[in-house]
């Protein structure tokens, strides 16, 4: 599978990648999301929630495994579901993942028995000076096309 890269050295260009991801989702589009304390996830997510006109503010889900923000284009799903580490629980994943709205999950790898075989995988490692290297691996065509599409629209960013 293709690894797509690209690095950011401000809070804003990661808000502004994300915002253009935004751009080129629809319903029921999964994205899983990992990175370190301060990577920029909260970040990221921010800029997906702007980019889809969400004025409600974004902060961690960790103490609510879901927060459901619905005053954009489209729902946004942010789930932290780090808690269920370990119990096979299902909260009602499907109704999420193939739903109405966009999820984007943290700490996924807790749930792979939920997540549907194809999403767009993005992790955030900390690069040099204080840059972040964004890596996105797309699980099947159809967030391969994405991504290539994402890397057209920021270049020059
Ligand atoms: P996480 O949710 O992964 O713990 P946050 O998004 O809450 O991380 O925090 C990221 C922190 O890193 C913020 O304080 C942000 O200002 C800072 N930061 C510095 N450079 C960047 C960058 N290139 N992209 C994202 N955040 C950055
Ligand atoms: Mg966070």
């Amino acid at each position: 599978m293709d690894v797509f890269k690209l690095t950011t050295y401000s809070e804003d260009d990661t808000m502004e990648i994300a915002k253009q991801l935004a751009s080129l989702l629809d319903r029921g589009d999964v994205l899983t999301l990992e990175g370190d304390l301060g990577a920029g996830k909260t970040t990221f997510t921010k800029g997906l929630a702007k980019g889809l006109n969400i004025e409600e503010n974004v902060s961690s889900p960790t103490f609510t495994i879901i927060k459901e923000y619905t005053d954009g284009k489209l729902p946004l799903y942010h789930m932290d579901v780090y808690r269920l580490e370990g119990s096979d629980e299902d909260i009602g994943f499907e109704e999420y993942f193939y739903g109405n709205g966009i999820s984007i999950v943290e700490w996924a790898q807790f749930i792979e028995d939920y997540l549907p075989n194809e999403v767009l995988s993005i992790t955030i490692h900390y690069g040099e000076e204080g840059s972040r290297i964004i890596e996105f691996a797309p699980y099947g065509p159809y967030y391969h096309s994405i991504v290539e599409s994402l890397f057209i629209n920021v270049k020059g960013l």
